[in-house]
Order: structure tokens, then sequence, then C-alpha cells
């Protein structure tokens, strides 16, 4: 009795570091497994969200709704642009796998002015350059969320607002007329709008936004802007670094601000703060060139 407990403890104390080796590779294992798991069904979701919304043909029927697989948004109204304002129980992901398969190029023109403050505005879209009267092209499958007039000089004066079926949604600004209807089902590369110079805008361009829930994204991150092709099929939004971004505090860390005062230039202030003229000018949307007024908050980080 006696030898077989010994050799029973003997036994537990020989094996026992194997067993718990063993134990910490089981665990690494595991541990390896479920991540393998969690980015498979990151993968199957992606792939099963893609095939209902690419390999689906576009459903013409009015009964059955091609956006049911938006599970993202939970209404469709043409409220707002942003369609979360005023809507408290909409929580938008940590983050999300974007679809860019099927873009087309709204418009192939020069960018007059990119996504960034501007006067103490964000601009929340790219400005591209067009001829009154351009075909304005949607970017992909959609439907018509918004068809609205914010008036002759104010905001995006004629505009349209399309929802897709990879959660994104584009906002087309400035046009000089709207060729589809609110609630239309529209196929990539339609010809949605012309282009124009309605609203607030100093010359024919178009104002294009990308906004995933609400949030606008950098077009400069999504998009190539020499060959206009997307930078990548898959974009990964990232919700912290998109309102961070959204907000035109990416990378900056919080905003601080110098108040002017008498005898300040701008290339004293950049001196003061260890940074450049041309970054102020890019921060508070200003010209090197512009006279400072005593006071004036200027946004130096
Ligand atoms: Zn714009």
């Amino acid at each position: 009795m006696n030898r077989i407990l010994v050799k029973y403890s003997l036994l537990t104390v020989l094996f026992a570091p194997a067993l718990v080796w063993a134990d910490v590779v089981t665990d690494m294992h595991q541990n390896r497994h479920k991540q393998l798991m969690k980015e498979q069904e990151e993968a199957v979701r992606f792939q099963m969200m893609s095939d209902s919304i690419f390999e689906q043909p576009c459903v013409a029927d009015e009964e059955e709704d091609p956006y049911g697989n938006l599970d993202v948004y939970s209404d469709w109204d043409d409220a707002f642009v942003d369609p979360l304002r005023g809507k408290s129980d909409a929580v938008i992901p940590d983050s999300q796998y974007i679809s860019f398969r099927g873009y087309v190029m709204p418009i192939c023109g020069k960018v007059t002015s990119p996504y960034g403050w501007r006067r103490r505005r964000m601009h929340k879209g790219v400005d591209l350059r067009l001829a009154v009267g351009d075909s304005v092209r949607v970017a992909w499958d959609g439907r018509v969320r918004i068809r609205k007039n914010q008036g002759r000089r104010k905001g995006y004066g004629l505009y349209l607002v399309v929802r897709h079926p990879n959660g994104l949604e584009t906002v087309y600004g400035h046009l000089s007329k709207q060729l589809v209807n609110k609630n239309d089902s529209v196929k990539a590369g339609q010809v949605i709008a012309l282009g124009g110079n309605t609203g607030r805008s100093t010359g024919p361009h178009l104002h294009l936004e990308f906004r995933f829930m609400g949030v606008a994204l950098d077009p400069a991150e999504l998009l190539d802007f020499n060959t206009f092709e997307p930078k990548n099929n898959l974009y990964h939004f990232k919700k912290k670094h998109a309102l961070l971004v959204q907000e035109g505090l990416a990378g900056e860390g919080d905003a601080a601000y110098h108040r002017v005062k008498k005898g300040d230039t701008l290339g004293g202030i950049a001196w003061k703060y260890h940074t450049s003229v041309e970054r102020l000018c890019r921060l508070n949307g200003i010209r090197a060139s512009k006279t400072l007024r005593i006071g004036q908050r200027i946004r130096y980080k």
C-alpha cells in the first residue's frame, strides 16, 4: 500500500512539471485556436456580407429590401446627412471591415480642396474639379436616402446621399441637377447627377463625402487621387481613429491655441511653438499672408 503510494507520489513528482507544461501548451494552443476561430469568423462574416451584397442580383422588387443586410443601420429616413443624429441608441462598432469592391470614381477630377480643417470649420469631404453639367456617377450600388436642396448659396446646395450595402454612405454636393429620386435603387457607375456650383461653393466642383454611420472618413485614406482607385479592397474602419480624424485631431493629440498679441506674426508663433508656418496655415485653414487680428486664436497643435 505504502509502496504504491510512494510510487504514485514519485510519478506525480516526476510528471508534475510535464503536466504543468502540457497545461501551458494546451492553453497556448487553445488561445491560438480561439484567435484563429475569431479571425475565421470575421472572414466568414465578411464573406457572408460580401456574398449577400455583391453576388445577389440587385432586387428591384419593392417588397424585398436589398438593404436588409445593413444591420448597422436601424432607420431609413432623410432627416439628416448624419443618419445617427438625434438617435442616442445607435452604437457605432469599434471596428468594421468595409469592402471597396466594385468602386466607381464619381468624377475623375483634380482635388481642389482636401478633407480637413478650413477656417475653423471641418471640411468633411474632398472637392473634385469638374465643369457644370459633367456626369456624376454613384460610387457603388445603393439606394438614394436623401435628395435635397440646401439653398442657392447655402451648404451643399443641391445634394444627394446614397446608402450602400457595404455600410458606407456617400454624399454628393453642389450639383446642378439631381437625376435620381429619394428611395431609388442605383447601380455602381450610374449617372445620378450633373455637377454644378450650387450652395456654398466658389466654383464648379463635386463635394464628395464617405461616411460610415455618419462619421466622415478622410477620402485620402480610402482613395489614391492620382489613379482614382481605392487604396485597398478592404478598408478597416476603427472608430477611435475615425472620430479623431473627423475632429481633425488624428495624430495631433489635443488641440492647443495661441492668443494673438500685438506684434505677433505667424513666423513668430511658429518659432515659439517649435512648428512651421506651413503647419499653422494647415491647422487654421489660412494663408501665410493672412493678417492676424489681436485676440484671435491660432491653433498650433
Ligand atoms: Zn467640399
